[in-house]
């Protein structure tokens, strides 16, 4: 081991001269054979090697102007790759166009080509390109600056843009970057401003599409179409050409079509370089059967017949590495922060440079303090060589952090995922990715991190406890092989759809025609609005009645968002969604803000703001709450014997009525405390299934431990739902019951947890036999005794986890899949 020096200063964002180079790395397989050592038994489940891959270049398309190509060839680009090529010349043919292909496979030259091209052949073409943040337009806005191509003016039209420069910008830039809230709250009203350049309008790049899922999907859906609509009344007849970038996903040609609403053609083949990795998964062992910690519930709680798991539509749990430390779920294995913590000293004391992407701050810092007290015990100072990232950092304290990095004076660094915007790595041998980070987009981009060029690296994804992470390090086939997981939007939803054809009859009238633009539904949303008081027809078509614009927020949840003040300084800590804010934010929680502990004081739901201060209590909070559900119509089923499978909508109501506090050491509940808060209705949409009694009986299933079967299959099922739809499973709920009063029978529902559906069901129902039977796999290949974190149990059940049976589950979905067709 050699000498070190101390580069913690690093960590608080101070630069140091270039320190002891780095001991050469080991390669990724000796690496990865240490790292296996550590356990008696082995946790690696399987190991992938991914090739590198030569890219493929192609010649540039005839119509590719000299100008461009010499731009290029500045900027380093001697030509394009094939799938940039590919998806350049359907946009040049006017062909709506998505490219689905890796990260830095070079997306943006595919619509820059074509972009640049139209603009230098015709003077008076425009372009919008929109991006999900300010952030990446400005990156954007960079790049094509770079190109220095004469005429374009490109610029950015933000919230930030002073108003001295828009006029400017409306007038004279033919490449403006935007993101959809913008277009939608301000180049859309003010579309007579816009007319010239919606007029001359011939492409409209939609980078990261990806990012436009569920509700916020379906609202941006609707701001395309309002934006087509515009440029049509502008006399753009031909419309513009859509391009879109994603991430490479199940579907993308679907996906992007469902966007725009127009038919759209993939380019999925990725023909970029790239270097080879070695992709371990690894599975952090059980722990030796213990007693289990005395969380009992309390007596004057029966285990109720109904399981409410409520969503938190769309809101991540406060700390999702430390469920299983906060919520009183039995750990039964060790701990994925733990895990991660051990191998990032491991690497570290092999001199090999690694990441560790952790899902949350705290996170990241147990991992980093943990590595380093475990590095000092071995050799003293060799701890400094590890630091924690927490975003937020400063441009400077970014440089100087990855200088560090290059030279070696830090060997590991934990950070949250904000290291995937922002700061620029090279050279990492080997990345360690605690938990999948929910899509595989994000895990190839965190896995792609590592590599320095020409030489191979180590990758390893290390299962949190939890049934979508049980199901992939066993199912190496969803991360490596096709995509299943497809981003799921649904214009149709009429509490979407509803206020954004408010938004185009105040921007000017609708007319019958428009309707037809913005789906099936609209004829009748249009009716509703005027019914309401809304809308006004006319011969000539339907007119806002108000003179102020809707209020409609694309990222909203219907219910106004809830702020988080500390009573003391009166200072804004953030905002929670109103949907969630009874769960959260009831007064007594123990709300936790970036690491930072504080209770709530009190909230007021008609003001929408909670108070609270800071405090540190040994105890965490859990919201318990009362839910029932029932079915107001039926969509869609499937008939298959004593088993039904459902889509449809539902009613589901739900009151928080009361909180437990457990320590937070032992999971010992404390006391349970009565709340008094109003109850809440959610109509969405749900899919479900129903089995016989008789079916469940000759599979084996207790009738007594019918409740307690569902309720498992059920959590597991949320929990396996984001493998095909992108979401987290905090946006879905589920209630399980032995006997429903409107299906008479075993029941398992699993809703979209926001007001009329965002996507998920649809998809679940769609894909219900790959779905359930990956929630079967699941449960079946965790090696538990009787259901844990890593399984059955939720760290958002409404009913602490109780009752459950493991065995049953499997059995319930054993005789749904031996009955449902495939
Ligand atoms: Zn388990
Ligand atoms: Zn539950």
């Amino acid at each position: 081991m050699q000498d070190v020096t101390s580069a913690a200063s690093v960590s608080a964002g101070r630069g140091r001269e270039p320190g002891p180079a780095p001991v050469p790395a080991a390669a990724p397989g000796d690496l990865l054979r240490q790292l296996r050592q550590r356990h008696a038994t082995d946790p690696v489940t399987h190991v992938e090697r991914v090739p590198s891959r030569a890219g493929t270049p192609a010649p540039w398309p005839g119509w590719a102007p000299e100008e461009l190509r010499t731009a290029y060839a500045r900027r380093g680009v001697s030509a394009p790759w094939r799938h940039q090529a590919e998806a350049a010349e359907l946009a040049h043919d006017r062909r709506h166009v998505v490219v689905a292909t890796g990260t830095a496979s070079g997306k943006s030259l595919a619509y820059h080509l074509p972009a640049l091209a139209t603009l230098l052949a015709d003077a008076r073409a425009t372009v919008l390109y929109l991006a999900p943040t300010k952030a990446l337009a400005a990156d954007q806005l960079r790049a094509v600056a770079e190109l220095e191509i004469e005429g374009v003016r490109p610029a950015c039209y933000d919230g930030d843009t002073p108003r001295a420069e828009r006029e400017w910008i409306r007038r004279h830039s033919r490449f403006v970057l935007t993101n959809p809230d913008m277009l939608h709250h301000g180049i859309l009203p003010g579309h007579a401003q816009w007319s010239g350049f919606l007029r001359r309008l011939r492409y409209v790049v939609i980078d990261e599409c990806h990012v436009y899922r569920g509700v916020f999907g379906s609202h941006v859906s609707h701001v395309l179409r309002r934006l087509r609509r515009q440029c049509a009344r502008y006399g753009n007849t031909a419309g513009p050409t859509f391009v879109l970038a994603s991430a490479t996903s199940g579907d993308p040609a679907a996906t992007a079509g469902r966007l725009v609403g127009l038919p759209v053609t993939a380019v999925t083949e990725d023909t970029s370089p790239r270097a080879g990795v070695t992709f371990a998964l690894w599975e952090p062992p059980l722990l030796p059967a213990a007693e289990p910690p005395a969380s009992s519930p309390s007596a004057s709680a029966p285990a109720p017949r109904r399981d409410p798991d409520l969503p938190r539509s769309g809101v991540a749990p406060p700390d999702p590495t430390l469920d299983a430390e906060v919520a009183d779920l039995t750990q039964v294995r060790r701990s994925a922060l733990r895990e991660t913590a051990d191998l990032l000293a491991d690497s570290v004391a092999a001199g090999v440079r690694t990441l560790a992407f952790v899902r949350s701050r705290r996170g990241a810092e147990v991992v980093a303090t943990s590595a380093r007290r475990s590095l000092d015990e071995a050799v003293p100072g060799l701890g400094d060589r590890v630091a924690a990232y927490r975003g937020g950092y400063l441009r400077e304290e970014r440089r100087a952090l990855e200088r560090a990095l290059l030279h070696g004076d830090l060997l590991g660094l934990a950070s949250t995922n904000a290291l995937e915007l922002g700061v620029d790595l090279v050279g990492l041998d080997a990345v360690l990715i605690c938990g999948y980070p929910g899509t595989r987009a994000s895990l190839w981009q965190q896995a792609g991190r590592a590599g320095r060029s020409g030489q191979e690296a180590l990758a390893v994804l290390v299962a949190r406890d939890d049934p979508l992470d049980t199901y992939l390090v066993h199912h190496p086939e969803a991360l490596f092989g096709t995509p299943v997981e497809a981003t799921v939007l649904d214009p149709a939803n009429p509490y979407v759809l509803g206020p954004q054809l408010a938004c185009a009859a105040a921007e000017a009238p609708l007319t019958v025609a428009d309707l037809e633009l913005f789906g099936d539904s609209a004829k009748e949303t249009v009716e509703a609005l005027v019914e309401a008081g809304a809308l006004r027809q006319r011969p000539t078509g339907w007119y806002w009645r108000h003179r102020e614009r809707p209020e409609v927020d694309l990222r909203g949840e219907g219910g106004a968002p809830v702020c988080v003040v500390e009573a003391a300084t009166g200072r804004l800590l953030g905002t929670v969604d109103g949907g969630s804010s009874h769960f959260l934010l009831h007064p007594g929680a123990v709300y936790l803000h970036q690491g930072v502990s504080y209770v709530v004081d009190s909230l007021d739901l008609a003001d929408g703001c909670a108070l609270v201060h800071p405090e540190e209590p040994d105890w965490s909070t859990h919201a318990r709450d009362v839910t029932s559900l029932s079915v107001v119509s039926v969509r869609s089923y499937v008939d298959a014997g004593p088993v039904g499978l459902f889509l449809g909508e539902v009613d589901v109501t739900s009151q928080v009525v009361s909180y437990q506090r457990r320590r937070i050491a032992t999971g010992e509940v404390i006391d349970t405390r009565p709340l008094d808060l109003p109850t809440r209705e959610l109509r969405t949409v749900a899919v479900w299934f129903t089995l016989s009694p008789e079916s469940l009986t000759s599979a084996g299933v207790d009738p007594a431990d019918v409740p307690g079967a569902l309720h498992a299959a059920e959590h597991a099922a949320i929990g396996l739902l984001p493998l095909l739809a992108t979401c987290d499973r905090w946006d879905i709920g589920g209630l399980s019951t032995a006997v429903h009063p409107d299906t008479e029978a075993p029941t398992v529902f699993v809703y979209d947890g926001h007001p009329g559906g965002a996507g998920f069901a649809e998809r679940a129902y769609g894909t219900a036999a790959a779905w359930l039977k990956a929630t079967r796999d699941a449960i079946d290949e965790c090696g538990c005794e009787t259901g844990c974190p890593s399984c059955v149990q939720s760290p958002k059940c409404g009913n602490g986890n109780n009752p459950l049976s493991k065995p049953g589950a499997v059995r319930v979905l054993d005789v749904v899949l031996n009955n449902l067709p495939r």
